[in-house]
Parts: C-alpha cells; sequence; structure tokens
C-alpha cells in the first residue's frame, strides 16, 4: 500500500527529499474512489516523473448544494492498493480543514472557458477546480501533473490557468479510459442502476457515430449536434443536458469542422450525471 500523508508539511517534506535526492516528481489530482482510469493517469505519471504523488481530496468547492458531495465514495485504503500497483509512492489525503483554513477567502477563475458546457450547468464548479488544482500545485510543487481526457473542459481549463499564471507545472493529458462496452471509466458509475448501467454505454455510441458521420464528410456543425442530441434523447431514461461541438481549443463555437472539434456531453440517467467527450476532425 502506498504510504499516506494528509499535511501539507509531511507532503512538502516527502517531495523535498525527493527532489533532494535528484527524482523528478510527477503529481496526479484525484477525488479518489479510484478505478483504472486512474490508474492509466498514476502510470504515464511514472513514465514522466521518478517520485509520483496521488492526490485524493473530495473538494467541497467544487460540488453545487444540490450534488453529490455528501455520497461521494470515499475509498483511502483501496485507492492506497490501487495507487501503489499502478507505481505511485506517496497518497497525499488531506482533509478540508487543511485544504481551507478558517477564513479562506481567495479564489481562482478561469473567465469564458467556464461559460460552456459544466460551467454554467454546475455554478461555481470550476472555480472550485481551479482553486484547488492551484492549491495542489502550491503544495505539491510538482514538474509533471496528469489529469484525464475524459474531463475535456476540466483539462483546457487547467492548461489556460497554468499558462495565464506562469505557473511552473507541465500538463499532461491522457485519453479517456473505457469499460469493455465503451461506457468511459467514473468513480459515478456505481450510482447506476442495473438499468441505467445497461444503457450507459449508448452515449459513447452516439459520440463514435457523430465522428463517423464527421469522418464521412459532414461538416456542418449543427447537423452534427442535432443527430447527436437526437441519439443522447433516445436512450431509454436519459435525459441530456447538454450536447456540443466546440473549437478543442479554445471551447468557443464552430459552425463547420474545419479545425479539431470537440464532442462533449452530458446526460442524466435517473438522478446520475454522467460526461463523456469526442474529439472531431
Ligand atoms: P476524479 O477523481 O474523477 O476527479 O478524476 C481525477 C482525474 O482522473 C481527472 O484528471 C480525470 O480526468 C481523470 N479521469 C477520471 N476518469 C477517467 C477515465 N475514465 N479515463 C482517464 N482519466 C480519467
Amino acid at each position: 500500500m502506498t504510504p499516506a500523508v494528509s499535511t501539507v508539511d509531511e507532503v512538502r517534506s516527502a517531495v523535498a527529499a525527493a527532489r533532494a535526492a535528484g527524482k523528478r516528481v510527477g503529481l496526479v489530482p484525484t477525488m479518489g474512489a479510484l478505478h483504472a482510469g486512474h490508474a492509466e493517469l498514476v502510470r504515464a505519471a511514472a513514465r514522466a516523473a521518478d517520485y509520483v504523488v496521488v492526490s485524493v481530496f473530495v473538494n467541497p468547492t467544487q460540488f453545487g448544494p444540490k450534488e453529490d458531495f455528501a455520497k461521494y465514495p470515499r475509498t483511502l485504503d483501496a485507492d492506497r492498493q490501487l495507487a501503489a500497483d499502478a507505481g505511485a509512492d506517496l497518497v497525499f489525503a488531506p482533509t478540508p480543514a487543511e485544504v481551507y483554513p478558517d477564513g479562506f477567502v481567495t479564489f481562482v477563475e478561469v473567465t469564458q472557458l467556464d461559460q460552456v458546457l459544466c460551467g454554467p450547468r454546475r455554478p461555481g464548479h470550476f472555480r472550485g477546480v481551479a482553486t484547488v488544482v492551484l492549491k495542489l500545485f502550491n503544495m505539491v510543487q510538482p514538474d509533471v501533473a496528469v489529469f484525464g481526457a475524459k474531463d475535456a473542459q476540466q483539462s483546457i481549463i487547467i492548461r489556460r490557468m497554468v499558462r495565464d499564471l506562469d505557473v511552473p507545472v507541465a500538463v499532461q493529458v491522457e485519453p479517456t479510459i473505457r469499460e469493455a462496452d465503451g461506457l468511459a471509466m467514473s468513480s459515478r458509475n456505481r450510482y447506476l442502476s442495473a438499468d441505467e448501467r445497461a444503457v450507459a454505454p449508448k452515449i459513447y455510441e452516439a459520440l463514435r457515430a457523430t465522428q463517423a458521420r464527421a469522418a464521412g464528410g459532414e461538416v456542418d456543425v449543427s447537423r452534427l449536434e442535432s443527430s447527436l442530441h437526437a441519439a443522447l434523447a433516445a436512450i431509454p431514461g436519459a435525459r441530456v443536458d447538454y450536447a456540443n461541438i466546440l473549437d478543442a481549443e479554445n471551447l468557443t463555437p464552430v459552425a463547420r469542422l474545419d479545425r479539431p472539434a470537440l464532442a462533449a456531453v452530458a446526460v442524466f440517467l435517473g438522478t446520475t450525471r454522467l460526461i463523456d467527450n469526442v474529439i472531431l476532425g
């Protein structure tokens, strides 16, 4: 099992010792409930660095008042085992009080990029994400940090924050890891009922069909978006939160597929909200 620490002082001294030994430091920020998708990020970090820290923190500031903060799965022992198996050296699992001491009032906002997709549907979410990720960067001071493409908007926002604020961290984004039937792995998949789980792979099928239409020569983004939306809406029990195709770098609207575009969706199956995305072009 990976050793675990919970204070900033502890993680700093462990990282300082690694650095004194000439090691390059990698960080994989997570909310725990680790699965094979997270394991791939840890393996990628272990290839890019010599000393890998996995942070496990269910960040209260990125959850809305009606979201699943209280019931989000917390499985630290299993997380430490999975992290160890994937090549992590340390798990950093701070308490909310360690991250947000009394009197905490400072937040990071990455504007514009937080006005589309999940931003308007989860007010304050990306402010919470950017703030905690910058704090984790400052606590751990990694050379490289690894994120997953599954949370595409999140990784775009973090890359922009790092660029805009001159944060000395290399951001690396790894592909989405999927179940055998195509469903993107997520800590929230465990909330799905058997019926919901059975239809959940249709989300990725709809994205793949959109990719196929684009590869087949369809360049009209509004047509691609409406067929994507229709395919998602046809999933039994699904409610489409959004289905959008945007510029893959700036998340700005695109009318024609003349540059790489992100097809991103959020779908409710019952009360569980799942996100997924693919790149077109
Ligand atoms: P989370 O613990 O869900 O907040 O995610 C922590 C990190 O793992 C983020 O960078 C996610 O993008 C990444 N991640 C989550 N699920 C997957 C997946 N299925 N494949 C690749 N990366 C993932």
